[in-house]
């Protein structure tokens, strides 16, 4: 384990870092990239290969006693661009996906690509005919491709979800620089230096190396929902810059100690903090793997739906407080407040809530003592 120092220096790297990503923020938005010199930047302040564990030169983020420590991360990354904190999300579910279920030599050969400046992605989401493995023996071939695919473009080792004979596999690419990816859709309200868009992957060989674990382990839980604190953390991150940002508005037009205004920080402070009393929380039992899988997975789910919230109630509370202003270009909050409502857009939000509320139902403990 590395010593508190060492990740100290990483948190303090990460803040630095946000700090940059939130002065080039407006511009990334404004030209739907996110500049070059910026990603230079993030592999030199060891944020890349954070997540790997020491031995290949990371900070080991993605190891349970590491949880708290990734956790501010993203909030950092968060509260300087969304945008980027997805990125880099993204790029750390790969790394501790691999770490989860791939080989050493394939964890090896992936740090090294991040050593050399790669970035990394989950490339999950599919269009109605589904990325194909074609036929039961390796060297294989791919058919179909990845849509909503972050990082279009940019990250050359993508791990993909493909459908093969025995089920959902991982594949982990190796893509070239100039893979065609198709950013023409991304129209987007928010997240618009994502680039994210469609990856036409059909022909890409894949050999037995690229293979990571067995088929189902990408959904297996209660990794695969119980993550979700990694996004609510990113979420979360943006929703106390908003307030922050509001609080600097009130104090510098002398608005601060009206009655409603005061009502209004009252209630956005309650509310981010909450939303970061259940990420830790959620981050916790992650990292805890607490014997009850139900329970991590529930606690997670509950957690969106707190993260969720917060975020609409501070948006709403924080566009009324500054009024007008907070619409207009180029004022940080109008950026943040879209990327923010993209965003909390995750897959079937109704169903994270309702096996929440049934496993409520079905649990014989008290409600106090619930997950
Ligand atoms: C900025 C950004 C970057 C992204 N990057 C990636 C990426 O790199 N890789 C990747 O794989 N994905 C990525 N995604 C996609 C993301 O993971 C989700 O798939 C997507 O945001 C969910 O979109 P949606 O709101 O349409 O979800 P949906 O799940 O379709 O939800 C829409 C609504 O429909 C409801 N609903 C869902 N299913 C049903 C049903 N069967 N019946 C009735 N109601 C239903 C939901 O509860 C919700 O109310 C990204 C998304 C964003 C916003």
């Amino acid at each position: 384990m590395l010593a508190p120092s060492h990740i100290q220096r990483l948190i303090e790297r990460a803040r630095q870092f946000s700090a940059l990503a939130f002065e080039a923020a407006s511009k990334a938005d404004e030209l739907a990239a996110i500049d070059p010199n910026l990603w230079s930047e993030f592999h030199r302040s060891g944020l890349a290969m954070a997540a790997f564990p020491e031995a290949l030169d990371g900070a080991g983020l993605c190891e349970s006693s590491h949880q708290a420590d990734l956790c501010t991360v993203l909030r950092l990354l968060g509260a300087g661009d969304l945008s980027i904190a997805r990125l880099f999300e993204g790029h750390v579910n790969a790394i501790s996906l691999v770490t989860r279920y791939g080989t050493k030599t394939q964890l090896r050969s992936l740090a090294a690509a991040v050593a050399r400046g790669a970035l990394s992605a989950v490339w999950g989401a599919d269009d109605a005919a589904g990325l194909k493995i074609r036929g039961e023996a390796y060297p294989s071939v791919l058919e179909g491709r990845k849509i909503l695919a972050s990082g279009a473009g940019l990250v050359t080792r993508p791990l993909v979800t493909a459908e093969g004979s025995s089920g959902q596999l991982m594949c982990l690419l190796k893509l070239a620089a100039e893979h065609p990816a198709d950013l023409s859709q991304w129209q987007a309200q928010g997240m618009r230096s994502t680039a994210t868009g469609t990856v036409e992957l059909t022909g890409v060989v894949i050999t037995a190396e690229e293979m990571i674990g067995d088929a189902g382990d990408f959904m297996r839980q209660p990794f695969f929902s119980g993550g979700a604190w990694r996004f609510c953390a990113a979420q979360l991150g943006a929703v106390e810059c908003l307030v922050d940002l509001f609080r600097g508005h009130l104090v510098a037009r002398g608005r601060a100690q009206d009655p409603y205004q005061l009502q209004r920080v009252a209630r956005c402070a309650a509310s981010a903090r909450t939303a970061r009393f259940w990420v830790e929380e959620a981050a916790r039992r992650f990292s805890a793997q607490e014997e009850d899988d139900d329970a991590t997975v529930a606690f997670a789910n509950l957690t969106r739906t707190v993260v969720e919230r917060s975020a609409l109630d501070v948006m709403e509370i924080v566009q009324r407080g500054v009024g007008l202003s907070s619409f207009i270009r180029p004022n940080p909050i109008e950026r943040i407040a879209r990327d923010l409502a993209t965003y909390l857009r995750q897959p079937v939000p109704d169903r994270a809530m309702s096996d929440a509320a049934r496993a409520v139902l079905d649990s014989p403990l008290p409600i106090g003592e619930f997950c």
